[in-house]
């Protein structure tokens, strides 16, 4: 009856709330044990970089690769970069975290370069709390002089989002940034809400179409419609644009024959460390399929 029903629900929103009062305190206690242990991930070389292959849409050629960081925690193995660089982010690591992956990813595009190689780029993100102090700047310029990496084989990332939270400073630096002869790359777009009148002044290279508008394509009629719209405004801002998150052909057949540029997901391949051989045995049929697995 409707009492013990209406009991029953009072009941268990008490135990749920209690539950998740618990849950709260645990993901407390974590948040300050992760960001103690970060403190020393650096040092402790805990930290690796993964890389993702990014492919041209028409041609199916492989153009360039994106740094993606992960930490690998002595307890509990490999952590996300969804995890970690938030707190990263709150707790001043962030600097000294994306120095670090900028350092091994023109390290390792010059590697590339040197095996034969004929990516066009590695793609590296920044965070948004870097934007506010000068020497971002700086540190990409003594990053290439040491590494002996042309500017115009490193990709910056940044969200749109980030540029939104300052979007003056944010200009500043990108072209501050665009003087080195770097590329740059607005990443996730599509979720941060930039006006089409600062996306006409910002001296970028390239839309990263957000993968929430991915998701559903090529059958739904609105991820449809917004992939067609960000492909269109790219197209006449002069700028190329990548699709993220493509895990079935479906999606980048759908997304090449609007026009869209680039391509990145689980369909061509997953973030992976860089084999010690030229040859990774693990990686063969990985590719192609699109089910979930822990090697993200
Ligand atoms: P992002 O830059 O937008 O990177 C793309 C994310 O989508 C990556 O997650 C990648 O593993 C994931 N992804 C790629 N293809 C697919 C797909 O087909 N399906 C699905 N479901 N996911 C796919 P990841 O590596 O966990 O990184 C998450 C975010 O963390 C990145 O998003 C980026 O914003 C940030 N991040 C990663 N590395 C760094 C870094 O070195 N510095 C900074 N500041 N941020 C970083
Ligand atoms: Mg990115
Ligand atoms: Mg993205
Ligand atoms: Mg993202």
């Amino acid at each position: 009856n409707a009492d013990s029903a209406l009991f029953k629900a009072k009941s268990s929103g008490r135990e749920g709330y209690a539950f998740y009062e618990q849950e709260l305190t645990d993901y407390a206690r974590q948040r300050v044990e992760l960001a103690s242990s970060l403190r020393h991930a650096l040092d402790n070389d805990e930290l690796r970089v993964y890389y993702q292959p990014l492919h041209d849409l028409r041609d199916g050629r492989q153009v360039g690769m994106e740094a993606l960081v992960r930490w690998q925690h002595p307890q509990r193995g490999l952590v996300a970069p969804g995890e970690f660089i938030p707190i990263a982010e709150d707790n001043g690591m962030i600097g000294a975290i994306d120095a670090w992956v900028l350092e091994q990813a023109c390290q390792q595009m010059m590697r590339w370069n040197g095996e034969g190689n004929t990516l066009s780029f590695v793609a590296v993100n920044i965070s948004s709390r870097l934007f506010s102090r000068g020497e971002l700047a700086q540190k990409v310029a003594s990053v290439l002089t040491q590494t002996g990496l042309p500017p115009e084989q490193l990709e910056l990332e940044v969200t749109e989002s980030a540029i939104m939270e300052d979007p003056d400073a944010a200009q500043k630096l990108l072209i501050s940034l665009r003087a080195l002869g770097v590329r740059l790359a607005i990443d996730d777009f599509g979720t941060g809400y930039s006006s089409l009148a600062r996306l006409k002044r910002l001296p970028v290279d390239k839309l990263k179409l957000d993968q929430s508008f991915v998701r559903g394509l090529p059958d739904d009629a609105e991820d449809a419609a917004i992939a067609r719209a960000v492909i269109a405004l790219g197209k006449s801002l002069g700028l190329k644009v990548l699709a993220e998150g493509i895990e079935q052909r479906a999606q980048a057949d759908f997304l090449r024959e609007l026009g869209c540029n680039y391509g990145q997901g689980y369909h061509f391949g997953r973030p992976q460390p860089v084999a010690s051989k030229s040859v990774d045995p693990d990686n063969t049929g990985d590719a192609k399929d699109s089910h979930p697995s822990t090697r993200n």
